[in-house]
């Protein structure tokens, strides 16, 4: 697949005049309101082009309206990464490795991806965005997102990794605090927490991943059970999600792993001011929100771009399915 021109998505959208394209599909009404968002980063452009595909076919779902949005037209024009310049007043796209200071050395590029918290000027098209949140009152938010290029070193490591969920759901401290410490409190009970202790001692030389725990922990949490039934309703469809190597890898990284291809976001970025629109969807809004992340073509007969856009499409598919088909 070549790269569709801009004016091929454009045409299905509408363009807001602080340059984002918006589109909306079903009933406003709708129980289930699915915020999407593309096209953040400009060279992660598997996001725009399935959301193209999305808005070509029909809309099946009538019980969900959805607001997409696509971020950053130009970015996907020039394949920049999408940096907002400090006073926000127009974007720029250095290479990542170029945060750059100024002389009292403060950041001077903020990632448009973390833009949602309280920036000093909040630009046109995140007031925009959070505008339309508002509108829409979610119930869900998406935001479809890639590891390809120069992002982030390990791009041979992730190469092939099957799409990755980045799952932000609403939970007490203490279920999080459950879900990421298997061992627990020595003091209630010394000898069985003396036998976890041992356990997760012996547990990665086992090659016994850490995530079944957090899964039990979290299974009476509503938002875990729904993302639970998306990520089997996409595994379904034979699609791919990101293998147990790549797991062991997060849960080395001290990551809340919460399955087979799904982490957890960490709770602590709600109350932070580097926001993601997830962030921003649950403090706001308490709905739950996902991050798909999926990975460049490597040498060992791994998938390129139409690919990639087949794991983006069947997941927003996975998404609205579930949710059209309510509790
Ligand atoms: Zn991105």
């Amino acid at each position: 697949m070549l790269k569709p021109e801009i004016d091929a998505l454009a045409r299905l959208t509408m363009r807001d005049p602080s340059g984002i394209f918006v589109t909306v599909r079903g009933d406003p009404g709708a129980e289930q309101r699915l915020y999407l968002l593309v096209g953040t980063h400009g060279q992660e452009i598997a996001g725009p082009i399935a959301l193209k595909q999305l808005l070509e076919g029909e809309w099946r779902w009538p019980n969900v309206s959805m607001i997409a949005v696509w971020q950053d037209p130009r970015g996907y024009e020039e394949e920049g990464y999408g940096f907002l310049s400090a006073e926000g007043d127009e974007s720029c796209w250095p290479p990542l490795w170029g945060y750059r200071m100024n002389q009292e050395r403060f950041w001077v590029y903020i990632d448009e991806n973390s833009a949602w918290g309280n920036t000093a000027v909040i630009p046109p098209r995140h007031q925009a965005m959070r505008d339309l949140m508002h509108q829409l009152q979610p119930t869900f938010c998406l935001t479809l997102h890639e590891t390809v290029r120069s992002e982030v070193k390990q791009d041979l490591f992730w190469a092939g990794a099957g799409i990755l969920l980045i799952e932000a759901l609403p939970m007490s401290t203490a279920e999080h605090v459950a879900a990421l410490d298997p061992v627990g409190d020595p003091f209630t009970n010394p000898i069985a927490w003396a036998g976890r202790l041992l356990f997760e001692w012996i547990r990665p030389m086992l090659g016994i991943s850490r995530w079944r725990h957090t899964a039990k922990v979290l299974q009476s949490n509503p938002y875990y059970c729904l993302t639970t039934r998306i990520a089997q309703r996409f595994a379904e469809t034979g699609r791919v999600l990101a293998g147990k190597r790549w797991m062991q890898y997060m849960e080395y990284l001290g990551d809340l792993v919460l399955g087979l291809g799904r982490v957890g976001h960490a709770l602590d970025w709600t109350i932070s001011d580097w926001k993601t629109a997830t962030d921003y969807a649950i403090v706001h809004y308490g709905c739950p929100g996902v991050t798909t992340e999926t990975f460049q073509v490597a040498a060992e007969g791994l998938r390129g771009i139409d690919f990639r856009v087949a794991q983006q499409l069947k997941y927003v598919e996975a998404v609205l399915s579930v949710l059209n088909e309510g509790e």
